[in-house]
C-alpha cells in the first residue's frame, strides 16, 4: 500500500477535492499519476474497469523500451499502477467518471457512478475501445464465440479453429498469440495487404497456422449455441465464402470514450480530445493525454509520453494557481479557439468548499 499523501480531506458531509483527479488507468493515466503523486499532488485516479488499460490485455509488448526480452502487458500495467500507488497516487477502480463540469470557484466536479470529487485540475485519459461491426450475429454470440481479446478468451479454442478481422498490429499480433491454443486462424483482411509492422508480417506469413483470407469483409456469424461459422464476402468478386470458425476476433479499429465531454472539452469528428503541443485541452486546467488524444500514434510509448507531459503542465498549472497570478482560478480557454463551455454554465455546486484548497 502506497503512502496516502491527500492534504486536502473533506470535512463530514464535504466533497472531497483533490490537486489532480486523473481519468482513466491505462498506460496514459497511470504514469501522469506517477508523475503527479511523485510531484507531491494529491492525485486521484478513476478507472472503469481495473486498471491497466488496454495493455492488460495484451499478451506480449516487445516494442516498449526497456524489456528486450518483452514483457506481458499485464505485468507491465502492474509495474505502472504499483508505481503510481509507491508515490501516492490513490487509485479509484470500477469506477466511472459520468460528467465532468467546471465550477465557478475553479475547481472541476468529477461525477461517477458512486459519487462526486473535486478536483483544481483535470487529465483526461480515458483511451479508446473496439469498434463493433454491427454485422448479424456478432451482438448475440458475445461470450459465445465472438471477442475483442485474444489474451482474454484465447486458451478457450485449444485445438479450434478461429478467425480474426483486421489488418493492422493488434490483428496480426493477436492472430499469432491465438495459434498457440487453435490449430487454424483465419486472418480475413478488407485489402490485399497487411497494415501491421513489417516483423509481425514475416512472422505471421510464415506460421503454417494461418490462411489470410484477402479483399474480404465479414458479413454474418452463425451458429447455435455458440459460433459455428462465419461468412465472409470478398469485396473485388462479391462472392461469399463460408468459414467453419468456432471463434471470431476483431480488431477493425477503436473509438475514444470521451462521450462524457461531450460540450466540455473540443473533440475532433472522430471523438477524440484536441490538444495543444503541452496536452491542454480548450478548457484551461483540464489535460488530455493517451490514446483518447487527436494524436497520430496509438502506442504506449506514446500514451506514457504525453502522461508524463500532461502531469507536468498540470503541475505548472497549479504552481500558477497557488502562486495567484492574475487570472489564475476562472475558466478560461487555454488555446486559440472556442471555449467548449464557460464555467457560468456549469452552476453551483451546493456541497463545494469556498474555494480551491491549496495544498
Ligand atoms: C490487442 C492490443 C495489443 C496492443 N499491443 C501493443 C503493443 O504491443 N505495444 C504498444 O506500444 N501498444 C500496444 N497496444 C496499444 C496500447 O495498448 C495503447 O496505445 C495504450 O494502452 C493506450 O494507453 P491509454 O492510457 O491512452 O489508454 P487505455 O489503455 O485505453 O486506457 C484507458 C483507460 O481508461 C478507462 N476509462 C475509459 N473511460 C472511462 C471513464 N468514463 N471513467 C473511468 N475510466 C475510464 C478504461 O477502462 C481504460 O482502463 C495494443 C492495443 C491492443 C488493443
Amino acid at each position: 500500500m502506497g503512502l496516502d499523501i491527500r492534504i486536502n480531506l473533506p470535512k463530514p458531509g464535504e466533497t472531497e477535492t483533490y490537486d489532480v483527479v486523473i481519468v482513466g488507468a491505462g498506460p496514459a493515466g497511470l504514469t501522469a499519476g506517477i508523475y503527479c503523486a511523485r510531484g507531491r499532488r494529491s492525485t486521484l485516479v478513476l478507472e472503469r474497469n481495473m486498471a491497466g488499460g488496454q495493455i492488460a490485455l495484451t499478451e506480449l509488448v516487445e516494442n516498449y523500451p526497456g524489456f528486450p526480452e518483452g514483457i506481458s502487458g499485464f505485468d507491465l500495467a502492474d509495474r505502472m499502477k504499483r508505481q503510481a500507488a509507491q508515490f501516492g497516487a490513490e487509485l479509484r477502480e470500477i469506477t466511472t467518471v459520468a460528467s465532468l463540469q467546471p465550477e465557478p470557484d475553479g475547481c472541476f466536479s468529477i461525477t461517477t457512478d458512486q459519487e462526486r470529487v473535486r478536483a483544481r485540475a483535470v487529465i483526461l485519459s480515458p483511451g479508446v475501445e473496439a469498434k463493433r461491426s454491427g454485422i448479424p450475429g456478432e451482438a448475440e454470440f458475445v461470450g459465445r464465440g465472438v471477442s475483442w481479446c485474444a489474451t482474454c478468451d484465447g486458451a478457450l479454442y485449444k485445438g479450434r479453429t478461429v478467425a480474426v478481422v483486421g489488418g493492422g498490429d493488434s490483428a496480426v499480433e493477436e492472430g499469432m498469440f491465438l495459434t498457440k491454443f487453435a490449430d487454424k486462424v483465419y486472418l480475413v483482411h478488407r485489402r490485399d495487404e497487411l497494415r501491421a509492422e513489417k516483423i509481425a508480417q514475416e512472422r505471421a506469413f510464415a506460421n503454417p497456422k494461418m490462411e489470410f483470407v484477402w479483399d474480404s469483409v465479414p458479413r454474418r456469424i452463425a451458429g447455435s449455441q455458440m459460433v459455428e461459422a462465419l461468412d465472409v464476402q470478398n469485396v473485388k468478386t462479391q462472392e461469399v465464402r463460408t468459414l467453419p470458425v468456432n471463434g471470431v476476433f476483431f480488431y477493425i479499429g477503436q473509438v475514444p470514450n470521451t462521450a462524457f465531454l461531450q460540450g466540455v472539452v473540443e473533440r475532433d469528428e472522430a471523438g477524440y480530445i484536441r490538444t495543444d503541443d503541452l496536452m491542454r485541452t480548450s478548457l484551461c486546467g483540464v489535460f488530455a493525454c493517451g490514446d483518447a488524444r487527436s494524436n497520430p500514434l496509438k502506442q504506449i510509448a506514446m500514451a506514457v509520453g504525453d502522461g508524463s507531459l500532461a502531469a507536468v503542465q498540470a503541475q505548472r498549472y497549479l504552481d500558477e494557481l497557488d502562486c495567484s497570478l492574475p487570472g489564475a482560478g476562472e475558466h478560461r480557454p487555454a488555446w486559440g479557439g472556442p471555449v467548449a463551455v464557460k464555467a457560468e454554465a456549469a452552476g453551483p455546486s451546493p456541497a463545494a468548499p469556498a474555494g480551491p484548497a491549496t495544498p
